[in-house]
């Protein structure tokens, strides 16, 4: 008799037991998928890129201003698509034309 009632309470135990191990995994996982959700979402929102263009005068080309070579001269910053378009700007500058 306390033999089958040992078994039984073990028994008991191991479901209530696993039974909570089970509900741990079960929110854990749901709480990843929530968070892989919400990742994803975070990913699929438009990523507005701003790419400020610049106009070198020498040439006339547009051009990021991330690759332009850049001179400030007078407090104004001047733009260039090359080293020989903003060496151009230094001559012409010169002679003030
Ligand atoms: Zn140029």
């Amino acid at each position: 008799m306390s033999v089958i009632e040992g078994v039984l309470n073990f028994i008991l135990i191991y479901f209530i037991v696993s039974g909570i191990f089970n509900y741990i995994a079960y929110s854990r996982a749901k709480k990843a998928a929530n968070q892989a959700e919400q990742e994803l979402s975070a990913f699929n929102l438009p990523v507005k890129e701003e790419i400020e263009l610049v106009h070198d005068h020498i040439c006339g080309s547009t051009l990021p201003k991330s690759e332009a070579y850049v001179l400030a001269k007078d407090g104004i910053r001047h733009y260039f698509c090359s080293w020989a378009c903003r060496n151009k700007f230094i001559e012409d500058n010169k002679c003030k034309c």
